[in-house]
């Protein structure tokens, strides 16, 4: 039984000993999580069928709901920490971030004006300066913490929208000019949500084909905008991306950047995974002209081992984002409010989490230099792996490697495109279905494409081997099947 009264909350020495004990729990999950089957192996409702249908009546001892842990959720897990999992952009909570959320979650501030949480207010208004700097962004630019890219683009795409000659704030969008947004084939479907949900509707979006390389093709956006102008459309927004979810391409920013100036409309770029790069010098040349965007976007939950959620949006106006969305109640007016931050200005939830905490620990904790090393580390590994595929006889890559994240197939001779793709997807499954590793896929060109990706803090060389090994050991044992 817990010591639970019949109000107040948990004892301090009990708080106490079970947090001594959970904190043993984790050190010896993060410690062991390779050796758990990175796929759990069950079916839907497995998990379900476990849990009771009604809440408990009386309260229930931690000691009871730890070991329900180790038996109902453990099993049911899909291991995102694992070093093996290199499946869609994996994202890996590091020691530091999962000790800072702790302590956010022991504040509970919920930062919704200056006074309400000042140390968190001003504490992203600096880890965000910082990070600014890390990206190479021109001063101007403001960052501001959500918690998802999808989130994030949605706000910059409400920016967009703002800044059209039409007040939508006010008159809202049903005698609005027809508007349009450009982003490329590949462009991640949170820009296509983001607009459905601003009533820009999906006839609003134009989809700009790419080149060879999947990057978006500048004169066809050119075409396309002005084809639209004579049609009747207002072009508002372009979203570029650096390093789409499918195959990590890179939207020739500098270019599309050269139109949106001309053009005068607004330029979103979505860095949600490869955007944290921007810290390498030697990848300046996939951010050539980002400085020029009005917005842009990525993930330190992706690739920087901080835990989900934290997407940061940097947009050089801060004063449009605010004057789409501030509206300020009585209860909220504070006497500071001409002096400082208030974050509930800048998007439409009042409430918002300690999210700066855990960003700050992970960048003080590893330093600039530290994470620097590990996505140099994921990078090398990547391109590692892409060797091993371009040298084998019987496999292919498909797509660039810019970063750490590569698209291949096995082919061996002689087979056609149907049979290819039929090989492939056998292979993706049964490689998933070892436990030892997991994977995604993608379609490129009608061809089903294996995608593996290399961003786990826990991931080494030792694992992208392993990695290789289970994919060509299957590989020889379907051809044999076949033949
Ligand atoms: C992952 C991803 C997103 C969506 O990120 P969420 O934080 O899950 O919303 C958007 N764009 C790109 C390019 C991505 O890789």
């Amino acid at each position: 039984m817990n010591k639970n009264k019949s109000f107040g909350d948990m004892h301090a020495e009990e708080f106490r000993k079970y947090g001594y004990e959970l904190i043993d729990w984790v050190a010896n999950y993060l410690e062991n999580v390779a050796s758990f089957p990175v796929l759990p192996n069950i079916k839907p409702g497995d998990v379900k069928a476990h849990l009771p249908l009604s809440a408990p009546r009386i309260g229930e001892s931690i000691d009871t709901m730890i070991a329900d842990v180790d038996k109902i959720i453990m099993p049911g897990t899909t291991h995102w920490q694992h070093p093996n999992f290199m499946a869609y952009f994996n994202s890996t909570a590091s020691g530091p971030g999962i000790l800072a959320e702790l302590l956010s979650a022991a504040f509970n501030v919920n930062a919704m004006v200056w006074k309400s949480a000042p140390a968190s207010t001003e504490l992203e208004e600096t880890v965000l300066n910082w990070f600014r700097e890390l990206m190479n962004l021109p001063k101007e630019f403001r960052g501001i913490i959500y918690d998802t890219a999808s989130v994030s683009s949605m706000h910059a795409i409400a920016s967009a929208r703002e800044s059209v000659e039409y007040d939508i704030r006010k008159k809202g969008m049903s005698g609005a000019p027809k508007l349009k947004l450009y982003c490329s084939e590949h462009a991640h479907s949170s820009i296509e949500k983001g607009s459905l949900t601003l009533g820009i509707g999906l006839d609003g979006i134009r989809k700009i084909p790419v080149d060879l390389e999947f990057r978006m093709i500048p004169s066809e956006l050119e075409n396309a905008i002005k084809e639209d102008r004579a049609n009747g459309f207002l072009p508002f927004c372009v979203v570029a991306t650096i390093g789409t979810t499918s195959t990590t391409s890179v939207d020739p920013v500098d270019r599309i950047a050269a139109i949106c100036e001309n053009e005068k409309i607004w330029l979103h770029v979505d860095g949600a995974h490869a955007g944290v790069t921007a810290m390498l010098p030697e990848m300046n040349n996939h951010f050539k002209g980002l400085e020029r965007a009005d917005s842009f976007v990525v993930n330190p939950h992706k690739w920087l081992f901080v835990p989900v959620d934290l997407s940061i949006l940097f947009t050089r106006k801060p004063e449009v984002l605010k004057q789409a969305f501030s509206l300020v109640a009585e209860y909220l007016k504070t006497a500071e409010d001409s002096v400082v931050e208030n974050y509930m200005d800048y998007g439409i939830q009042l409430g918002r989490r300690f999210r700066s905490l855990k960003l700050w620990f992970v960048l003080r904790y590893f330093g600039v230099e530290g994470l620097q090393a590990r996505l140099r580390e994921h990078i090398r590994l990547g391109q590692l792996f892409a060797k091993w595929i371009e040298e084998h006889a019987q496999f292919e890559l498909l797509a660039p490697t810019p970063f750490s994240t590569i698209c291949f197939r096995a082919k061996p001779d002689g087979w056609n495109e149907n049979k290819l793709n039929e090989l492939n997807e056998k292979l993706l499954n049964e490689i998933n279905s070892t436990g030892k590793l997991f994977i995604t896929h993608t379609k490129l060109n009608d061809k089903f494409t294996l995608r593996l990706c290399i961003s786990g803090i826990r991931t080494e060389e030792e694992h992208v081997k392993l990695a290789w090994e289970v994919i060509q050991n299957i590989f020889r044992k379907l051809i044999d099947s076949y033949s």
